[in-house]
């Protein structure tokens, strides 16, 4: 396994990353893989998950007011029985390997997806941009809380984002992470290539695919609203060594915005068909 660090200049801090305020559109859920943050900038934006810059206070920051004044803002507790039973169409996932690009951001390990993977849904297609990981989840699900949370995150072509949420509980190894999460990128602007490394989203999904759906926004500033969410009711598994690692990250433990009011959105329930 060839393995490919490359450890940025500049910009390690002591607390928090650092996003450029002229790419403040780009959050977390988001983030276009060129945007990388300069420390010579005057106009960056500081946010973590603690203390003065955790997420009470996202909504002072430039162009984020969204975090404190939404109405349909994510994460939600998740309820079974009060869900209302779906009857849309399922989304069809149309995932295929990707090679390893891992970057430690700050805020998450992002693992920036090869071109040429999507979800549709109705006709409409979603590409798989990247995909990362909270802890503890930021969801809860019948008031349970799990130790990650992965999101996958695809666009369309206007734009619109639209992320695939999977609580990973603790159990057996997820061989199909096995090889990125021992080479995990430690400090925040930190990027891990892994040559031969390969992996496909869609061995990643559970295998029951029941899932909860609704509108939310992004998790992170600016929050951004018109998400389209699908939280996969079943979680999987991953080991606690694999678990660990990750949330032994520096700065990342935890990484989950609070649970935000339902505001009387519906969430519904779609029950995979067997
Ligand atoms: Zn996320």
């Amino acid at each position: 396994m060839h393995v490919h660090r490359r450890h940025a200049r500049g910009f390690r801090q002591a607390l928090v990353f650092s996003f450029l305020c002229a790419a403040s559109a780009s959050a977390d859920e988001a983030q276009p893989k060129a945007a990388t943050p300069t420390a010579s900038s005057g106009t960056e934006v500081h946010w973590g998950y603690t203390d003065a810059l955790g997420p009470e206070h996202w909504g002072d920051l430039p162009g984020a007011t969204t975090c404190a004044n939404g109405h349909a803002e994510t994460p939600i507790a998740l309820e079974t029985k009060a869900a209302v039973p779906d009857t849309h169409v399922a989304p069809v996932f149309q995932y295929k390997p990707s090679q390893v690009h891992m970057r430690n951001n700050g805020h998450t390990v992002e693992f920036a997806y090869d071109a040429g993977s999507s979800v549709r849904v109705n006709d409409h297609e979603y590409s798989l941009a990247q995909f990362h990981f909270h802890t503890p989840s930021e969801h809860t699900e019948d008031g349970k809380r799990f130790p990650l949370e992965l999101h996958l995150v695809h666009k369309d072509a206007n734009g619109a984002v639209l992320v695939v949420g999977l609580f990973v509980k603790e159990g057996a190894p997820n061989r199909a992470l096995d090889a990125a999460f021992a080479h995990l990128p430690h400090e925040p602007g930190d990027h891990v290539d892994l040559e031969r490394g390969v992996i496909n989203a869609a061995v990643l999904l559970p295998k029951d695919q029941t899932y909860f759906q609704y509108q939310g926004s992004l998790t992170t500033p600016p929050c951004t609203e018109g998400v389209q969410w699908y939280v996969m009711t079943k979680p999987i598994e991953m080991s606690d060594t694999q678990i660990a690692a990750f949330q032994r990250l520096p700065y990342l433990n935890p990484n989950s915005r609070s649970l935000q009011p339902l505001n009387g959105r519906t969430v519904y329930l779609h029950t995979a068909s067997r």
